[in-house]
């Protein structure tokens, strides 16, 4: 069984983006910018919007957080989001989910300027990403498509199973494994709560997408011997002994699944530095996009 090492992976991919930045601001250029939106006090939106500020500052991005009350209405945070359009040094930005629930998630995010949708979740950006058109695709599945690459794992003609079939992870990750690319090409099946006989098809399964917020959900049992396991659950598990109070689960039952998996993420260390860390790839894409046309208008 091979490790798939997110932490490892994402720590080259961010030397590489260090390196670019570097080269970028010696010939006099500015930084690319990155902004975070994010509404409310959720400590785990917080823990998030952190993490993403403190990647910033690791490649040498700028990175700008802005904090508004949880009362905001849902008029004045479209407000703030076309001040971030029109802002020409912001080459990037993000809307941290979830919303406070008076605020309509869907109707937000379609007045992010698509040329600044970092996260990928604009309709335009997803219509490309489904018709194989250069797009910014959603952090986390982009990430778990670097890792594939990265460790030289095969997907064309593959039985894909995809568990969970949210806007952000399975959804996206069932169109991009089927995509006429490498990695993709996958035969994939997308599963979700009313499906019937899960564990017929997970048995089947080349590749296994576990993205379902149930710590240990894939138990061995379902997975076929050799079958790689991608698991992308964070799972707050509470734990008295431990220090904060809590431990971090995958969706797969990591302990019993690795004896039979030939290739496997951990959970903390897998899919999770992946997402940041493609963020950050998407906003030096939107960053040189934004130079391409600035130089194409002149
Ligand atoms: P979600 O709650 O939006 O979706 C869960 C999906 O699981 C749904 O489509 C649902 O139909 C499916 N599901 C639930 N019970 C099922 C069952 N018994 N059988 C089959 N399918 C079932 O979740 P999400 O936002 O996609 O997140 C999933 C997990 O991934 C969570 O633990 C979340 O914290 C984590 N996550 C991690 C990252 C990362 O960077 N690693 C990013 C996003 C989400």
């Amino acid at each position: 069984m091979t490790l798939l090492d997110g932490k490892k992976t994402s720590a080259t991919l961010k030397e590489e983006i260090t390196q670019e930045v570097l080269q970028l601001t010696q010939n006099g250029n500015r930084k690319p910018h990155l902004a975070a939106l994010i509404v409310g006090d959720n400590p785990a939106s917080k823990t998030y919007v952190a993490s993403k500020d403190r990647a910033c500052g690791q490649v040498g991005f700028h990175s700008t957080i802005i904090a508004l009350e949880e009362s905001i209405s849902e008029q004045d945070l479209i407000r703030e989001i076309h001040r971030l359009n029109d802002q020409k040094d912001i080459d990037g930005f993000i809307v941290q989910l979830p919303l406070p629930p008076h605020i309509d998630e869907q109707k937000v995010l379609l007045e992010i300027d698509p040329d600044k949708d970092v996260d990928g979740f604009h309709p335009m950006n997803f219509g490309k990403m489904a018709l194989d058109l250069p797009s910014f695709l959603p952090a986390t599945p982009y990430g778990i498509l670097e890792l594939l690459k990265r460790y030289n794992i095969q997907t064309e003609g593959k039985n894909t199973v995809v568990i969970g079939r949210s806007h952000i992870v399975g959804r996206p990750m069932s169109i991009l494994m089927s995509r006429k690319s490498n990695p993709g090409n996958a035969t994939v099946t997308l599963t979700h709560r009313h499906t019937k006989n899960l564990k017929e098809i997970t048995q089947k399964a080349d590749l296994i997408i576990a993205a379902i917020g149930s710590p240990g959900f894939l138990t061995a049992d379902m997975v076929k011997e050799g079958a790689v396991i991608i698991d992308v659950g964070i799972n707050r598990v509470i734990d008295k002994s431990a220090k904060r109070g809590y431990v971090l689960k995958g969706d797969v039952d990591f302990e019993t699944v690795k004896e039979k998996a030939s290739f496997i993420t951990p959970v903390p260390g897998g899919v999770g530095p992946m997402t940041v860390t493609m963020l950050l790839k998407n906003t030096l894409l939107a960053y040189k996009n934004h130079r391409q046309k600035a130089a194409d208008s002149l």
